[in-house]
Protein backbone atom coordinates (compact mmCIF):
# COMPACT_ATOMS: atom_id res chain seq x y z
CA UNK A 1 0.00 0.00 0.00
CA UNK A 2 1.09 3.28 -0.69
CA UNK A 3 1.17 6.30 2.17
CA UNK A 4 1.29 9.82 1.70
CA UNK A 5 2.13 11.54 5.09
CA UNK A 6 1.52 15.22 5.44
CA UNK A 7 3.76 17.84 7.40
CA UNK A 8 7.46 17.82 8.98
CA UNK A 9 7.36 17.63 12.59
CA UNK A 10 8.13 15.17 15.06
CA UNK A 11 4.40 14.10 15.41
CA UNK A 12 4.92 13.76 11.29
CA UNK A 13 8.15 11.31 11.86
CA UNK A 14 6.67 9.12 14.58
CA UNK A 15 2.97 8.77 12.23
CA UNK A 16 6.13 7.59 9.02
CA UNK A 17 7.95 5.81 11.66
CA UNK A 18 4.75 3.11 12.74
CA UNK A 19 3.79 2.91 9.51
CA UNK A 20 7.03 2.32 8.33
CA UNK A 21 6.75 -0.66 10.58
CA UNK A 22 3.19 -1.88 9.04
CA UNK A 23 3.16 -5.38 6.82
CA UNK A 24 0.76 -3.26 5.01
CA UNK A 25 3.32 -0.25 3.80
CA UNK A 26 4.82 -0.71 0.71
CA UNK A 27 6.06 2.78 -0.50
CA UNK A 28 5.72 5.66 2.13
CA UNK A 29 5.98 9.78 0.78
CA UNK A 30 5.83 12.57 2.93
CA UNK A 31 5.33 16.21 2.43
CA UNK A 32 7.40 17.82 3.52
CA UNK A 33 9.21 15.75 6.14
CA UNK A 34 12.48 16.37 7.46
CA UNK A 35 16.12 14.30 7.54
CA UNK A 36 14.58 12.14 10.13
CA UNK A 37 12.13 11.02 7.61
CA UNK A 38 13.83 11.04 4.92
CA UNK A 39 16.04 8.40 7.26
CA UNK A 40 13.03 6.02 7.57
CA UNK A 41 13.02 2.81 5.56
CA UNK A 42 10.23 0.30 5.17
CA UNK A 43 9.76 -2.92 7.22
CA UNK A 44 8.29 -4.80 4.73
CA UNK A 45 10.60 -4.22 1.85
CA UNK A 46 13.79 -1.73 2.88
CA UNK A 47 12.66 0.93 0.17
CA UNK A 48 13.50 4.56 1.65
CA UNK A 49 10.84 7.30 2.36
CA UNK A 50 10.82 9.93 0.40
CA UNK A 51 10.52 13.00 1.01
CA UNK A 52 8.94 15.68 -1.90
CA UNK A 53 8.96 19.82 -1.11
CA UNK A 54 5.26 20.45 -0.64
CA UNK A 55 4.45 22.54 2.08
CA UNK A 56 1.59 20.84 4.59
CA UNK A 57 -0.88 23.91 4.49
CA UNK A 58 -0.15 24.08 0.10
CA UNK A 59 -3.93 21.90 -0.04
CA UNK A 60 -4.53 22.39 -3.91
CA UNK A 61 -0.53 21.32 -4.70
CA UNK A 62 -0.48 18.30 -2.25
CA UNK A 63 -3.77 17.55 -4.32
CA UNK A 64 -2.61 17.68 -7.99
CA UNK A 65 0.30 15.61 -5.98
CA UNK A 66 -1.74 12.81 -4.98
CA UNK A 67 -3.81 12.99 -7.98
CA UNK A 68 -0.99 12.21 -10.11
CA UNK A 69 0.89 9.68 -7.43
CA UNK A 70 -2.53 8.16 -6.27
CA UNK A 71 -1.29 6.92 -2.58
CA UNK A 72 -3.95 4.66 -1.22
CA UNK A 73 -4.17 6.05 2.01
CA UNK A 74 -3.19 9.84 2.62
CA UNK A 75 -2.07 10.61 6.48
CA UNK A 76 -2.51 14.86 7.72
CA UNK A 77 -0.86 15.56 10.62
CA UNK A 78 -0.85 19.11 11.57
CA UNK A 79 -4.19 20.87 12.27
CA UNK A 80 -3.78 23.77 9.91
CA UNK A 81 -4.47 21.73 6.40
CA UNK A 82 -7.20 19.99 8.32
CA UNK A 83 -9.51 23.16 8.99
CA UNK A 84 -8.61 24.92 5.75
CA UNK A 85 -10.40 21.66 4.38
CA UNK A 86 -7.77 19.09 2.45
CA UNK A 87 -9.88 16.34 3.95
CA UNK A 88 -12.90 17.79 2.13
CA UNK A 89 -11.03 17.94 -1.27
CA UNK A 90 -9.20 14.78 -1.44
CA UNK A 91 -12.50 12.79 -0.74
CA UNK A 92 -14.01 15.17 -3.33
CA UNK A 93 -11.58 13.96 -6.06
CA UNK A 94 -12.18 10.02 -4.65
CA UNK A 95 -8.75 9.81 -2.75
CA UNK A 96 -8.78 8.30 0.88
CA UNK A 97 -7.78 10.38 3.59
CA UNK A 98 -7.10 10.02 7.38
CA UNK A 99 -8.41 13.23 9.16
CA UNK A 100 -11.20 15.18 10.33
CA UNK A 101 -13.08 17.18 7.55
CA UNK A 102 -13.52 20.78 7.85
CA UNK A 103 -16.71 20.83 9.65
CA UNK A 104 -15.17 18.17 11.98
CA UNK A 105 -12.00 20.26 12.45
CA UNK A 106 -13.76 22.90 13.62
CA UNK A 107 -13.87 21.10 17.63
CA UNK A 108 -9.95 22.94 17.04
CA UNK A 109 -10.39 25.57 14.91
CA UNK A 110 -13.25 27.42 16.29
CA UNK A 111 -13.18 27.53 20.61
CA UNK A 112 -16.75 29.15 20.48
CA UNK A 113 -17.83 26.41 18.57
CA UNK A 114 -16.61 23.80 20.62
CA UNK A 115 -17.46 25.47 24.23
CA UNK A 116 -21.05 26.00 22.81
CA UNK A 117 -20.92 21.76 21.76
CA UNK A 118 -19.95 20.85 25.35
CA UNK A 119 -22.31 23.25 26.91
CA UNK A 120 -25.16 21.99 24.39
CA UNK A 121 -24.29 18.24 25.48
CA UNK A 122 -23.29 18.39 28.96
CA UNK A 123 -19.54 17.96 28.44
CA UNK A 124 -17.36 18.39 31.77
CA UNK A 125 -16.13 22.41 31.23
CA UNK A 126 -15.02 25.91 32.77
CA UNK A 127 -17.51 28.08 33.02
CA UNK A 128 -17.49 30.17 30.09
CA UNK A 129 -18.88 32.80 27.53
CA UNK A 130 -18.30 33.88 24.18
CA UNK A 131 -18.11 37.00 22.81
CA UNK A 132 -17.52 39.68 19.75
CA UNK A 133 -18.18 42.98 22.00
CA UNK A 134 -15.33 43.57 24.62
CA UNK A 135 -17.58 45.81 26.88
CA UNK A 136 -19.51 42.54 27.46
CA UNK A 137 -16.31 41.11 27.82
CA UNK A 138 -15.27 42.79 30.34
CA UNK A 139 -17.89 42.69 32.52
CA UNK A 140 -18.20 38.82 32.01
CA UNK A 141 -14.33 38.70 33.21
CA UNK A 142 -15.10 41.47 36.31
CA UNK A 143 -17.70 38.19 37.61
CA UNK A 144 -15.01 36.10 37.26
CA UNK A 145 -12.86 38.77 39.80
CA UNK A 146 -10.41 38.85 36.31
CA UNK A 147 -9.06 35.05 36.86
CA UNK A 148 -9.65 33.75 33.70
CA UNK A 149 -8.44 32.19 30.34
CA UNK A 150 -9.43 34.69 27.43
CA UNK A 151 -9.03 32.60 24.11
CA UNK A 152 -9.33 33.91 20.42
CA UNK A 153 -11.54 31.77 18.86
CA UNK A 154 -9.22 30.66 15.80
CA UNK A 155 -6.24 29.08 15.18
CA UNK A 156 -3.65 31.54 16.31
CA UNK A 157 -0.15 29.21 16.05
CA UNK A 158 -0.92 27.63 19.52
CA UNK A 159 -0.50 31.40 20.99
CA UNK A 160 -4.31 33.07 21.21
CA UNK A 161 -4.49 32.12 24.85
CA UNK A 162 -3.99 34.66 27.58
CA UNK A 163 -4.12 33.60 31.28
CA UNK A 164 -4.84 36.56 33.21
CA UNK A 165 -4.80 37.03 37.29
CA UNK A 166 -6.61 39.92 37.79
CA UNK A 167 -9.01 42.36 36.29
CA UNK A 168 -6.67 44.39 34.72
CA UNK A 169 -5.13 41.56 33.21
CA UNK A 170 -8.13 40.57 31.88
CA UNK A 171 -9.04 44.05 30.45
CA UNK A 172 -5.21 44.25 28.97
CA UNK A 173 -6.07 40.38 27.05
CA UNK A 174 -9.71 41.30 25.70
CA UNK A 175 -8.42 44.74 24.08
CA UNK A 176 -5.48 43.51 22.84
CA UNK A 177 -7.64 40.38 20.74
CA UNK A 178 -10.91 41.98 20.33
CA UNK A 179 -9.79 45.58 19.68
CA UNK A 180 -5.93 45.51 18.85
CA UNK A 181 -6.67 42.11 16.91
CA UNK A 182 -3.23 40.84 17.88
CA UNK A 183 -4.10 37.96 16.03
CA UNK A 184 -5.85 39.11 13.48
CA UNK A 185 -9.17 37.58 11.93
CA UNK A 186 -8.75 34.72 14.60
CA UNK A 187 -9.87 36.90 17.65
CA UNK A 188 -12.76 38.35 16.03
CA UNK A 189 -14.61 36.75 18.65
CA UNK A 190 -13.22 34.98 22.21
CA UNK A 191 -14.20 32.57 24.59
CA UNK A 192 -13.75 33.50 28.54
CA UNK A 193 -13.48 30.54 30.68
CA UNK A 194 -12.95 31.05 34.42
CA UNK A 195 -9.62 29.92 35.71
CA UNK A 196 -9.30 26.16 36.16
CA UNK A 197 -7.07 25.24 38.94
CA UNK A 198 -5.50 21.39 38.88
CA UNK A 199 -3.52 18.96 37.18
CA UNK A 200 -3.96 19.42 33.18
CA UNK A 201 -3.37 15.97 30.91
CA UNK A 202 -3.68 15.37 27.05
CA UNK A 203 -6.01 12.28 26.78
CA UNK A 204 -6.78 11.33 22.43
CA UNK A 205 -9.10 8.95 21.40
CA UNK A 206 -9.20 7.82 17.89
CA UNK A 207 -12.37 8.15 16.27
CA UNK A 208 -14.42 6.66 12.73
CA UNK A 209 -17.54 9.02 13.09
CA UNK A 210 -19.71 6.52 15.22
CA UNK A 211 -16.89 5.42 17.70
CA UNK A 212 -13.98 6.82 19.84
CA UNK A 213 -11.38 4.67 21.42
CA UNK A 214 -9.84 6.17 23.79
CA UNK A 215 -5.86 6.29 24.28
CA UNK A 216 -3.85 6.07 27.30
CA UNK A 217 -2.98 9.16 29.40
CA UNK A 218 -0.38 11.50 28.91
CA UNK A 219 1.01 15.33 30.05
CA UNK A 220 3.01 17.61 27.91
CA UNK A 221 5.11 20.48 29.19
CA UNK A 222 4.10 23.45 27.17
CA UNK A 223 6.50 26.08 29.02
CA UNK A 224 10.56 26.62 27.88
CA UNK A 225 11.94 26.11 31.03
CA UNK A 226 11.98 23.87 33.89
CA UNK A 227 9.43 24.36 37.01
CA UNK A 228 6.94 25.05 34.48
CA UNK A 229 8.44 28.89 33.94
CA UNK A 230 9.49 30.60 30.77
CA UNK A 231 7.03 31.67 27.84
CA UNK A 232 4.91 29.30 26.18
CA UNK A 233 6.25 26.63 23.41
CA UNK A 234 4.75 24.06 21.35
CA UNK A 235 5.60 21.59 23.63
CA UNK A 236 9.04 21.07 25.38
CA UNK A 237 8.51 16.78 26.42
CA UNK A 238 5.74 13.95 26.97
CA UNK A 239 5.26 11.08 29.07
CA UNK A 240 2.73 8.82 29.16
CA UNK A 241 1.12 6.63 30.97
CA UNK A 242 0.41 9.50 34.02
CA UNK A 243 -0.52 8.55 37.60
CA UNK A 244 -3.06 10.97 38.35
CA UNK A 245 -5.74 8.78 36.96
CA UNK A 246 -6.52 5.16 37.63
CA UNK A 247 -7.43 2.96 34.75
CA UNK A 248 -11.19 3.29 36.46
CA UNK A 249 -10.89 6.98 37.01
CA UNK A 250 -10.06 7.45 33.38
CA UNK A 251 -12.92 5.34 31.94
CA UNK A 252 -14.99 7.44 34.15
CA UNK A 253 -13.63 10.35 33.12
CA UNK A 254 -13.84 9.69 29.09
CA UNK A 255 -17.53 8.37 29.56
CA UNK A 256 -18.16 12.14 30.75
CA UNK A 257 -16.77 13.45 27.97
CA UNK A 258 -16.57 10.87 24.94
CA UNK A 259 -20.06 9.59 25.41
CA UNK A 260 -21.61 13.40 25.35
CA UNK A 261 -19.25 13.89 22.17
CA UNK A 262 -20.31 11.18 20.57
CA UNK A 263 -23.86 11.93 20.84
CA UNK A 264 -23.62 15.48 19.68
CA UNK A 265 -21.52 14.75 16.73
CA UNK A 266 -24.52 12.44 16.28
CA UNK A 267 -27.20 15.26 16.79
CA UNK A 268 -25.25 18.18 14.55
CA UNK A 269 -24.01 15.64 11.62
CA UNK A 270 -20.24 15.85 12.20
CA UNK A 271 -18.14 12.94 11.04
CA UNK A 272 -15.73 12.80 12.99
CA UNK A 273 -12.76 10.37 11.58
CA UNK A 274 -9.67 11.31 12.91
CA UNK A 275 -7.68 12.08 16.66
CA UNK A 276 -9.72 13.78 18.89
CA UNK A 277 -7.43 15.37 21.62
CA UNK A 278 -9.23 16.91 24.91
CA UNK A 279 -6.84 18.64 27.05
CA UNK A 280 -8.35 18.25 30.13
CA UNK A 281 -7.77 19.94 33.91
CA UNK A 282 -8.08 17.36 36.82
CA UNK A 283 -10.41 19.60 39.25
CA UNK A 284 -11.28 19.25 42.68
CA UNK A 285 -14.37 19.08 40.98
CA UNK A 286 -13.86 16.37 38.60
CA UNK A 287 -11.86 16.44 35.08
CA UNK A 288 -12.96 19.83 33.22
CA UNK A 289 -12.50 20.07 29.04
CA UNK A 290 -10.34 23.65 28.75
CA UNK A 291 -10.07 22.74 24.74
CA UNK A 292 -10.52 20.30 22.28
CA UNK A 293 -7.86 19.67 19.02
CA UNK A 294 -8.26 17.51 16.15
CA UNK A 295 -5.32 16.09 15.67
CA UNK A 296 -2.59 13.81 17.04
CA UNK A 297 -0.74 16.18 19.54
CA UNK A 298 3.00 16.99 18.97
CA UNK A 299 4.81 15.47 21.40
CA UNK A 300 2.44 13.40 22.47
CA UNK A 301 2.29 11.33 19.21
CA UNK A 302 5.62 10.65 19.70
CA UNK A 303 5.12 8.61 23.24
CA UNK A 304 1.97 7.08 22.05
CA UNK A 305 3.21 5.47 18.57
CA UNK A 306 6.57 4.14 20.92
CA UNK A 307 4.03 2.35 23.04
CA UNK A 308 0.84 1.06 20.37
CA UNK A 309 0.99 -2.16 19.38
CA UNK A 310 -1.32 -2.44 16.88
CA UNK A 311 -0.53 -2.13 13.64
CA UNK A 312 -1.18 1.72 12.51
CA UNK A 313 -1.96 1.24 9.06
CA UNK A 314 -4.69 -1.05 10.38
CA UNK A 315 -5.81 1.47 12.45
CA UNK A 316 -6.22 4.16 10.42
CA UNK A 317 -7.93 2.06 7.84
CA UNK A 318 -10.57 1.35 10.21
CA UNK A 319 -10.84 4.67 11.17
CA UNK A 320 -11.70 5.95 7.58
CA UNK A 321 -14.12 2.85 7.03
CA UNK A 322 -16.07 3.66 9.96
CA UNK A 323 -14.82 0.28 11.43
CA UNK A 324 -13.02 1.11 14.36
CA UNK A 325 -15.47 -1.08 16.93
CA UNK A 326 -14.33 -4.10 16.10
CA UNK A 327 -10.53 -3.35 17.36
CA UNK A 328 -8.92 -3.32 20.53
CA UNK A 329 -6.12 -0.87 20.93
CA UNK A 330 -3.36 -2.21 22.36
CA UNK A 331 -0.24 -0.65 24.96
CA UNK A 332 2.92 -1.86 25.78
CA UNK A 333 3.06 -1.79 29.46
CA UNK A 334 6.35 0.37 29.65
CA UNK A 335 6.09 4.20 30.19
CA UNK A 336 7.55 6.40 27.16
CA UNK A 337 9.13 9.48 27.59
CA UNK A 338 9.91 12.29 24.95
CA UNK A 339 12.35 14.83 25.89
CA UNK A 340 12.46 18.08 23.50
CA UNK A 341 15.93 19.29 22.31
CA UNK A 342 15.53 22.83 20.92
CA UNK A 343 17.60 25.89 19.35
CA UNK A 344 18.87 28.00 21.89
CA UNK A 345 16.21 31.28 21.85
CA UNK A 346 12.66 29.13 20.81
CA UNK A 347 10.48 30.28 20.91
CA UNK A 348 11.99 32.89 20.11
CA UNK A 349 14.21 33.88 18.01
CA UNK A 350 16.43 31.30 16.87
CA UNK A 351 19.66 30.77 14.54
CA UNK A 352 19.84 27.61 11.96
CA UNK A 353 21.44 25.47 10.34
CA UNK A 354 23.52 24.22 13.85
CA UNK A 355 25.72 20.95 12.90
CA UNK A 356 24.16 17.67 15.30
CA UNK A 357 26.57 15.31 16.48
CA UNK A 358 25.74 12.12 18.56
CA UNK A 359 22.84 10.91 16.06
CA UNK A 360 24.78 7.65 15.41
CA UNK A 361 25.95 6.95 18.82
CA UNK A 362 22.08 7.36 19.69
CA UNK A 363 20.55 5.15 17.77
CA UNK A 364 22.68 2.28 18.47
CA UNK A 365 20.82 2.71 22.14
CA UNK A 366 18.22 -0.29 22.52
CA UNK A 367 14.94 1.01 23.53
CA UNK A 368 15.24 4.80 22.18
CA UNK A 369 14.13 6.37 19.22
CA UNK A 370 14.79 9.93 18.27
CA UNK A 371 12.17 11.83 15.77
CA UNK A 372 12.81 14.71 14.38
CA UNK A 373 11.41 18.08 13.88
CA UNK A 374 13.45 21.24 12.74
CA UNK A 375 16.49 19.11 10.79
CA UNK A 376 17.88 19.50 7.12
CA UNK A 377 20.25 17.99 5.32
CA UNK A 378 23.13 19.83 4.26
CA UNK A 379 26.37 18.99 2.28
CA UNK A 380 25.14 15.30 3.57
CA UNK A 381 24.95 16.35 6.85
CA UNK A 382 21.87 16.87 9.19
CA UNK A 383 21.08 20.44 10.75
CA UNK A 384 19.15 22.38 12.44
CA UNK A 385 16.40 24.64 10.85
CA UNK A 386 13.67 24.39 13.18
CA UNK A 387 12.93 25.53 16.85
CA UNK A 388 11.90 22.37 17.98
CA UNK A 389 14.98 19.94 16.43
CA UNK A 390 14.65 16.96 18.23
CA UNK A 391 12.66 14.12 20.22
CA UNK A 392 14.66 12.58 21.91
CA UNK A 393 11.72 8.87 22.82
CA UNK A 394 12.73 6.42 25.24
CA UNK A 395 10.65 3.25 26.58
CA UNK A 396 11.30 1.87 30.06
CA UNK A 397 10.00 -0.52 32.72
CA UNK A 398 8.64 2.38 34.75
CA UNK A 399 8.87 6.42 34.39
CA UNK A 400 12.21 6.12 35.59
CA UNK A 401 13.55 3.95 33.59
CA UNK A 402 12.59 6.04 30.48
CA UNK A 403 13.09 8.69 31.61
CA UNK A 404 17.02 7.84 32.60
CA UNK A 405 17.13 6.25 29.38
CA UNK A 406 15.62 9.60 27.23
CA UNK A 407 17.94 11.86 29.32
CA UNK A 408 21.21 9.22 28.79
CA UNK A 409 20.15 9.68 24.96
CA UNK A 410 20.23 13.50 24.98
CA UNK A 411 23.91 13.94 26.98
CA UNK A 412 25.32 11.97 23.82
CA UNK A 413 24.17 14.77 21.31
CA UNK A 414 24.91 18.31 20.77
CA UNK A 415 24.08 20.86 19.07
CA UNK A 416 25.06 24.58 19.25
CA UNK A 417 22.94 26.04 21.03
CA UNK A 418 20.61 23.13 22.63
CA UNK A 419 18.11 23.76 25.29
CA UNK A 420 16.43 21.24 26.91
CA UNK A 421 13.86 20.47 30.19
CA UNK A 422 15.64 18.25 32.66
CA UNK A 423 12.51 17.80 34.50
CA UNK A 424 10.21 15.98 31.52
CA UNK A 425 8.21 13.71 33.85
CA UNK A 426 9.02 15.51 37.22
CA UNK A 427 5.36 15.76 38.48
CA UNK A 428 4.50 12.35 38.32
CA UNK A 429 7.49 11.95 40.56
CA UNK A 430 6.00 13.94 43.16
CA UNK A 431 2.64 11.31 43.56
CA UNK A 432 5.53 8.43 44.68
P1 LIG B 1 -5.62 25.88 25.27
O1 LIG B 1 -4.91 26.14 23.96
O2 LIG B 1 -7.05 26.29 25.27
O3 LIG B 1 -5.38 24.50 25.83
O4 LIG B 1 -4.86 26.80 26.32
C1 LIG B 1 -3.44 26.84 26.44
C2 LIG B 1 -3.03 26.61 27.87
O5 LIG B 1 -3.61 27.59 28.72
C3 LIG B 1 -3.50 25.29 28.43
O6 LIG B 1 -2.60 24.27 28.12
C4 LIG B 1 -3.60 25.57 29.92
O7 LIG B 1 -2.33 25.40 30.54
C5 LIG B 1 -3.97 27.02 29.97
N1 LIG B 1 -5.44 27.14 30.13
C6 LIG B 1 -6.37 27.16 29.14
N2 LIG B 1 -7.61 27.29 29.64
C7 LIG B 1 -7.48 27.36 30.98
C8 LIG B 1 -8.40 27.49 32.06
N3 LIG B 1 -9.72 27.62 31.85
N4 LIG B 1 -7.90 27.50 33.32
C9 LIG B 1 -6.57 27.39 33.54
N5 LIG B 1 -5.64 27.29 32.57
C10 LIG B 1 -6.09 27.26 31.30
Amino acid sequence: MKILVIGSGGREHALVWKLALSPHATEIVCAPGNAGIAGERLAKNGKPVECVNIGAENWPKLLVFAQKTKPDLTVVGPDNPLAMGIADWFQKNGLRIWGPNQKAARFESSKVFSQNFMETYGIPTARAESFADAAAARKFAATLGGKCAVKADGLALGKGVLICANTAEADKAIDDILVARSFGAAGANIVIQEFLEGMEISLHALCDGKTAKLFPTSQDHKRALDGDLGLNTGGMGTYSPTPFLSDAELQRAAETILKPWVRGCAAEGIDFRGILYPGVMLTKNGPRVIEFNARFGDPEAQVYLTRLENDLVELLEASVDGTLEKIELKWKPEASVCVVMASGGYPGNYEKGKLIRGLDEVAKLPGVKVFHAGTALKDGQIVTSGGRVLGITALGADLKAAQSAAYEAVEKIYFDGAQFRRDIGAKAEKMD
